[in-house]
């Protein structure tokens, strides 16, 4: 996207929060978005114990400063609060709005866990840093002194979004290559638009590029330009590609017509809500609007893909998950917002087969937890002759994502991976096995979460400055 529609598209999309706020209101949607007022988050920051041994903070991976800015937003002093708060996260507005938590910091607050209800810390960080977006103290980027060493960052996720703002902060000439036609990675074309508004994302990526970061977009590194060649240009390489290989169904049936992939489906509802053209979805095969809606899977990209479902007018939306509700990997929060929203969830049933093409039914079987397994968790166990029919006009595979075999897609035996195949890097400094090659987010984790990703690209970005400080024949080791 060039600089010129990007800042129109921010542009236009600053008109939206109102539209959206009655939308989602009118169908009685759970929306992040709705309104938080200054009373509101004072409100809730004053209601932070101060107790002293704050378990939010240790349980936050970016080590925020909880208390602190929750105690300067109930002071009103909210300027203040957003320097504290945007001085250990690089993007708090958006962790604000997604970050899990109830597994975070909010399920650690010593309130909650006395039983009087959470301090809403997701809602107040997005709070302040968007009255500072509002008001104009979010400053440009400004490196005090351009510096001549330059970084590649293959990946305009998160976890590469972050690193790139910190290194052009310190004058770094950063350069960040994309196979999408937009940067913001999963935060763009995974995360749906209820949870987290496109414009956004936008808003962070216009600010890097007025900063001074090129984005080189539509480029798949690996065919388009290959890994060697991004190494021969930059002092150093930061691989912060997450993971897309989407684990799948087998069985019969699976090949189906109307049988699709989570993230084929999601990335068609947000290019939607970019103004794209989307075939796909004007001609029905990824769009749920009217249709009974099966959904596979039990994490949160299941449960973005049944309340994206019923947001687009599906008839019926159904979850399968083989397990149940207390072992299901998604956020409890979130299951609670789409039983809300008329999603079901259909506990203990797995898919076996597909029936019709285009498909007409999933084949379920029902199952039972047996003993755990090595991990402690319960195996799911089929329970004979319990089998029924599902009807299904649309079923979304929701199981997940493995990286992409990156050494040889690349073409780089050297670049060493672990036994899941995500890239071996050391812990704190993200250094892989090639000297002056870092590596960062899922593509390190497997698929794991927003503010691990920013976490890691923080702290990469903190080595690979570094290691550029490093006398040239030390850092070629
Ligand atoms: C549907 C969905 C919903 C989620 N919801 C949440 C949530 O609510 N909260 C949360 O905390 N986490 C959520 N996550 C997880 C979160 O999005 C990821 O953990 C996070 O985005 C990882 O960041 P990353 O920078 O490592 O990778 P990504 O965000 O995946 O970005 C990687 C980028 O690298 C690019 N790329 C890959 N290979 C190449 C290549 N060869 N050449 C050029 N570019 C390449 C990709 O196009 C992509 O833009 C969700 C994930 C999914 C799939
Ligand atoms: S970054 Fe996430 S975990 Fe940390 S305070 Fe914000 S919402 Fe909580």
């Amino acid at each position: 996207m060039s600089k010129q529609k990007m800042l129109q598209f921010v542009s236009v999309a600053k008109e939206m929060p109102e539209k959206r706020e009655a939308e989602a209101r009118a169908h009685d949607f759970n929306e992040i978005y709705a309104e938080y007022a200054d009373t509101k988050a004072a409100e809730q920051a004053a209601r932070c114990s101060q107790c002293g041994v704050p378990y939010c903070q240790a349980h936050c991976p970016l080590h925020n400063n909880i208390p602190d800015w929750l105690r300067l937003t109930a002071e009103g002093r909210l300027q203040e609060a957003y320097e504290m708060s945007q001085y250990t996260n690089t993007f708090p507005e958006i962790c604000g709005r997604i970050c899990p938590q109830d597994r975070l910091c909010e399920g650690n607050c010593v309130i909650e866990q006395s039983g009087h209800g959470t301090v809403t810390i997701g809602s107040v960080e997005k709070y302040i840093t968007d009255t500072a977006w509002d008001e104009g103290w979010v400053q440009p980027i400004k490196p005090a002194e351009e510096r001549p060493e330059s970084v590649g960052i293959i990946g305009a996720g998160p976890g590469g979004l972050a690193a790139a703002d910190r290194l052009r902060r310190a004058g770094i000439q950063v350069t960040v290559y994309d196979r999408h036609d937009r940067a913001g990675g999963l935060l763009t074309y995974g995360i749906p638009g209820f949870k987290l508004e496109k414009d956004v994302v936008m808003r962070r990526v216009a600010q890097l590029e007025e900063g001074g970061v090129e984005f080189v977009l539509n480029c798949n590194v690996g065919s388009d330009i290959s890994f060697d060649a991004i190494r021969g240009k930059h002092d150093a390489v930061l691989i912060a590609t997450g993971v897309y290989k989407a684990r799948d169904l087998n069985g019969p049936g699976a090949g189906a017509a109307g049988i699709v992939a989570a993230l084929d489906y999601l990335t068609a509802s947000n290019r939607v809500s970019f103004g794209d053209d989307v075939p796909e979805y004007d001609s029905g095969e990824l769009n749920a609007n009217g249709k009974r809606v099966v959904v596979i899977g039990g994490g949160d990209t299941a449960m973005d893909c049944v309340r994206t479902a019923i947001r687009q007018g599906a008839e019926s939306v159904k979850l399968l998950y083989r397990r149940d509700r207390a072992n299901m990997p998604g956020s409890q929060r979130e299951v609670q917002n789409a039983e809300e929203e008329g999603v079901e969830f259909v506990w203990l049933s797995a898919p076996q087969g597909f029936a019709g093409d285009p498909v007409e039914a999933v084949m379920v079987q029902k199952m039972r937890l047996g003993p755990p397994d090595a991990t402690g968790r319960q195996t799911p166990e089929v329970i004979e002759g319990a089998d029924y029919a599902e009807p299904a006009d649309l079923v979304i595979k929701a199981l997940g994502f493995e990286p992409e075999d990156l050494p040889t897609l690349w073409g780089e035996e050297a670049l060493e991976v672990t036994r899941w195949g995500t890239i071996k890097a050391e812990f704190g400094t993200h250094a892989t096995a090639l000297p002056g090659v870092y590596a960062v987010g899922d593509i390190v984790r497997g698929a794991s979460l927003v503010v691990w990703a920013i976490r890691d690209g923080r702290e990469a970005a903190d080595s690979i400055l570094t290691y550029l400080a490093q006398p040239a024949s030390v850092a070629a080791e």
